[in-house]
């Protein structure tokens, strides 16, 4: 007998922040919605990464219900530095007019308050895709499910499976650093303030996260394996030697590693199909932009679909507007990530020089640091 084929509008796959955020943006509209992900529910549970949100995702996130005020940690000021070379600059929150520049917040929290928004009816975890098949007319997706398979046809398919493989599709350049990410404790809070400090062997970001920090260490491959094997007293003193007595720890939580390329999708659509999040761009995460920038393009992919309510969701026309429509902020997110990890991940004393220069004059010239500021509050609306 002919296995049966359900009819959906749009398929979702991939159930991360970005997939969760289309599928809550959609939820209301005319669309039938399906959101599949090959993993458990909830397996997010164990991801170890915290993450920096702008003060524009929160407003997104307020507006979807799934702002979970309890677990995000304010960003008030921002120390950018450079190990061994002058020069540093201060972002301020209160030279902005909001609260705070930005909010920390764990990855499994934000899953978690983005999850319990879901419809569980459009929701179909467990299931790894087995085929996808796209043309005019349609898509058909087969779907493992347990011992059996299952089929849709869906008339949109958006992938938000997260950070792809290689591909010819996808131009990749490899940092040759990973992040070590860890939770530490500071001896005397933090203020509210994050620090970025730049060092030849990558960028050193500390978040302020509840009562601690949450360490994002990037560094060449053998480094970042000699950071998981030793003790916590170890790694408490690479920190402290890389950070330059500033900040004083006490205590380290578990760590765990990511290796960081840059992964660029060249075509954000093609029939009936759409790239969204790290399915489409995975960037380093200096500066804190992945997610904030997959967000976006969750909540634009939806304001267009939602905006053409009555037409056919993967019409080549709706799908066009959507990638003209984040050319401009997906180029300038990825410029900004690549451009301060290939400045700044060096130790060429004339480029110290001017790094230490280009800092100082950020400092001293406040449109500059309004616009780096901007970029981290609002992305593509740092222009004015
Ligand atoms: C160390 C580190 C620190 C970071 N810090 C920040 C930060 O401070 N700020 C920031 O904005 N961003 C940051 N990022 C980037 C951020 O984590 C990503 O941009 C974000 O997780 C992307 O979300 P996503 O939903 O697109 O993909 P993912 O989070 O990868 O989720 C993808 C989902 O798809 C599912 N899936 C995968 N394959 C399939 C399949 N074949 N079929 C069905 N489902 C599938 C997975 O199970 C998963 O649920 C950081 C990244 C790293 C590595």
């Amino acid at each position: 007998m002919a296995e049966s084929v359900d009819r959906v509008d749009i398929a979702i796959i991939g159930a991360g922040p970005v997939g969760m955020t289309l599928a809550l943006a959609l939820a209301g509209g005319p669309y039938k919605v399906l959101l599949i992900d090959s993993r458990r529910r909830g397996a997010w549970a164990a991801d170890p990464r915290a993450l920096a949100l702008s003060h524009g995702t929160r407003q997104i996130l307020e507006h979807l219900g799934a702002w979970n005020a309890e677990a995000a940690t304010a960003i008030e000021t921002i120390h950018v530095s450079q190990r061994g070379g002058f020069g540093r600059t201060l972002l301020m929150a209160r030279d902005y007019d909001i609260p705070a520049l930005g909010y920390v917040m764990r990855y499994r929290e934000l899953a978690a308050a983005l999850d319990a928004q879901l419809d569980s009816s459009r929701l179909l975890n467990d299931s790894p895709l087995i085929d996808l098949r796209s043309s005019r007319e349609g898509t058909a997706i087969r779907l493992a499910s347990g011992a059996d398979t299952r089929r849709f046809a869906a008339r949109l398919v958006v992938h938000a499976e997260g950070t792809p493989g290689n591909d010819v599709e996808i131009t990749v350049r490899d940092y040759r650093q990973h992040a070590v990410v860890a939770e530490v404790r500071p001896a005397g809070g933090h203020a509210h303030r994050a620090w970025e400090r730049f060092t030849p062997d990558g960028p050193l970001a500390l978040l302020p996260l509840a009562q601690d920090y949450s360490v994002v260490f990037s560094v060449p491959p053998d480094q970042a394996t000699q950071l998981l094997q030793i003790d916590d007293d170890g790694f408490l003193a690479a920190l402290h030697a890389r950070f330059g007595g500033r900040v004083r720890f006490t205590a380290a939580g578990p760590r765990a590693r990511f290796p960081l390329a840059l992964r660029i999708r060249q075509q954000l659509t093609a029939t009936r199909q759409v790239w969204i999040g790290n399915a489409a761009q995975s960037l380093h995460p200096v500066s804190g932009q992945g997610f904030n920038l997959g967000l976006r393009d969750a909540w634009e992919l939806a304001q267009t679909l939602l905006a053409s309510a009555g037409e056919d969701p993967g019409d080549d026309a709706i799908l066009a507007t959507y990638a003209r429509g984040r050319q401009f902020d997906r180029g300038g997110s990825m410029a900004f990530t690549d451009g301060l990890v290939r400045i700044f991940s060096n130790d060429l004393a004339p480029l110290r020089f001017a790094r230490g220069l280009g800092l100082l004059t950020l400092d001293l010239l406040p449109p500059l640091r309004h616009f780096v500021a901007r970029r981290m509050i609002w992305g593509a609306r740092a222009w004015p």
